[in-house]
C-alpha cells in the first residue's frame, strides 16, 4: 500500500530518465514529451548546461538563508527585471506562493491608500493555486469545494468582457486590482484578446488599480515573447512566475513595478527557502540559455507550425470544437470529456494532458524542434480521430476496461 497521500489520479507510468523532449520508462519504452512536466522543463530534460551548472552549484552551496547576502539571488533578480521590465522580485517556491504574494501586495496597496476592505477582480475559469487565498481566487468549484469558508475580497467577471469590468468599477469602490491569467491554462487554454488586455490596462490606470498578470504557466517564453503582456505592448504592475522559471528546480517569483513598487517593506513577507542558491542557479542558467539558444523564436515558429498542423488535420472534424493557443501553449477542445485520451497517448508513446475535462493541452519544452513538433501532431491526430469515432456513448466502457 502506498503511503503517498492520495491527492492525484496518477497514470500507471513512471519516467526514469529524459533527453530533450524524450522520456523513457523503466522498461525502456520511449515517449515524446508534449507536456514538459506541465510547462516546467523549459529546456527539456537533461540539458547539459543546466545539469552542469546545478551540479557545480550543489557542490558549492545548496542553501544559506535570507538572513545573509545571496549574490545569485541578485543576479537572478537582475535578469528577471530585465526581461519583465519591472523593478523588484520576491522569491518563493511555487506558483501559489507567487500568487499569494501578489494578493498580499494588492491588499497592502489598498490599505496604504485607505481602502479598509480591498477587493480584487478575478476571472471566470481562472486557476491561481490551492492555498486558501489562491483557491478563493480560482474559479473552479472542484478546487474550492470542502474548503469553505473562502477568503473574501474577490469579485468575479467573465474573461474578454470589458463591460463587466466597467460595471464593477462603477459600483465597487473597494476594488484595488485586476488579477488575470492572460492565457488561462488549467481553465482550458482560453486566450485573452490583446485589445481586451489593453482595455483592462486602461481601466486599471483610470481607477489607479494594479494590473496583475499571472504568467505562472503562459509566461517565460512559451508564447514566443517572454510574457503575454508584451504581445499587447503594455506594462503590468505585478507578475507572478513559477513553473518554467528554473527549468525544473522548484521556484516562484512575484515581480512588481509601476504602482506596486515599494509596497512591501521589511517584515511584510518572507520565505525560508525562497531564493536559495540552488534555485537561483536554476533561474540564471535557464533564462540565459533561453536567450542564448534563441528559444523565444523557436517557441513562436514551432508553436505556429504545430497549431497549423492541428488545424489542418482536426479543424472541421466532427467532435472537435476548437484548436487554439499561442506559441507552445496549445489546446484542442472536444465536444465531450476526453480524459481517456491521456492513457491512449501513453500507450502510443505521447505525453500530454487533458484539462477542463474536454481540452487536450500541449505544453512542450521550448527546445522542441520543428520535426519533433510535427511528430507530436502526427501522433496526436490519429488518437483524437480514433477516440471520437468510438462515439459519444462508448468512452465510459473504455475507461472501465
Ligand atoms: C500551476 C499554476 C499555478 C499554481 O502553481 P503551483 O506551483 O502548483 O502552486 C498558479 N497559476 C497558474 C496560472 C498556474 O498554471
Amino acid at each position: 500500500m502506498s503511503h503517498v497521500m492520495n491527492t492525484y489520479a496518477r497514470q500507471p507510468v513512471a519516467f526514469v530518465r529524459g533527453q530533450g523532449v524524450w522520456l523513457w520508462d523503466a522498461a525502456e519504452k520511449k515517449y515524446l514529451d508534449a507536456l514538459a512536466g506541465i510547462a516546467v522543463n523549459t529546456l527539456g530534460h537533461n540539458h547539459p548546461r543546466l545539469v552542469r551548472a546545478l551540479t557545480e552549484q550543489i557542490s558549492r552551496i545548496i542553501h544559506s538563508s535570507n538572513l545573509f547576502q545571496i549574490p545569485l539571488q541578485e543576479q537572478a533578480a537582475d535578469r528577471i527585471a530585465q526581461i519583465t521590465g519591472l523593478d523588484e522580485v520576491f522569491f518563493c517556491n511555487s506558483g501559489l506562493e507567487a500568487n499569494e504574494a501578489a494578493i498580499k501586495v494588492a491588499r497592502k496597496y489598498g490599505h496604504d491608500r485607505g481602502v479598509a476592505e480591498p477587493a480584487i477582480i478575478v476571472m471566470e475559469k481562472a486557476f491561481h493555486g490551492r492555498s486558501l487565498a489562491t483557491l478563493s481566487a480560482t474559479a473552479s468549484r472542484k478546487v474550492q469545494a470542502g474548503f469553505e469558508p473562502l477568503v473574501q475580497g474577490f469579485v468575479r467577471v467573465p474573461l474578454n468582457d470589458l463591460d463587466a469590468v466597467r460595471q464593477v468599477a462603477a459600483h465597487n469602490k473597494n476594488v484595488v486590482a485586476v488579477f488575470i491569467e492572460p492565457i488561462q491554462g488549467e481553465g482550458g487554454i482560453n486566450v485573452s484578446r490583446l485589445e481586451y488586455l489593453k482595455g483592462l490596462r486602461e481601466i486599471c490606470d483610470r481607477n489607479e488599480w494594479l494590473f496583475m498578470s499571472d504568467e505562472v504557466q503562459c509566461g517565460l517564453g512559451r508564447t514566443g515573447k517572454w510574457f503575454v503582456y508584451q504581445h499587447a505592448g503594455f506594462m503590468p504592475d505585478v507578475v507572478p512566475l513559477a513553473k518554467g522559471l528554473a527549468g525544473g528546480v522548484p521556484v516562484g517569483a512575484c515581480v512588481v513595478g509601476g504602482r506596486a513598487k515599494g509596497v512591501f517593506k521589511p517584515g511584510n513577507h518572507g520565505s525560508t527557502f525562497g531564493g536559495n542558491p540552488l534555485a537561483m542557479c536554476g533561474v540564471v542558467t535557464t533564462l540565459d540559455t533561453v536567450k542564448e539558444e534563441g528559444l523565444l523564436a523557436n517557441a513562436a515558429s514551432v508553436g505556429a507550425a504545430m497549431l497549423n498542423g492541428l488545424n489542418a488535420s482536426l479543424g472541421g472534424v466532427p467532435g472537435v470544437v476548437d484548436v487554439r493557443g499561442m506559441g507552445l501553449m496549445i489546446g484542442v477542445e472536444l465536444d465531450r470529456p476526453c480524459g481517456e485520451l491521456v492513457k491512449m497517448g501513453l500507450d502510443a508513446g505521447l505525453v500530454f494532458n487533458v484539462t477542463a475535462d474536454n481540452v487536450i493541452r500541449l505544453l512542450p519544452a521550448l527546445v522542441i524542434s520543428e520535426a519533433e513538433g510535427r511528430e507530436v501532431v502526427e501522433r496526436l491526430v490519429p488518437l483524437v480521430k480514433a477516440f471520437l469515432s468510438q462515439g459519444a456513448a462508448q468512452p465510459k466502457a473504455v475507461a472501465a476496461r
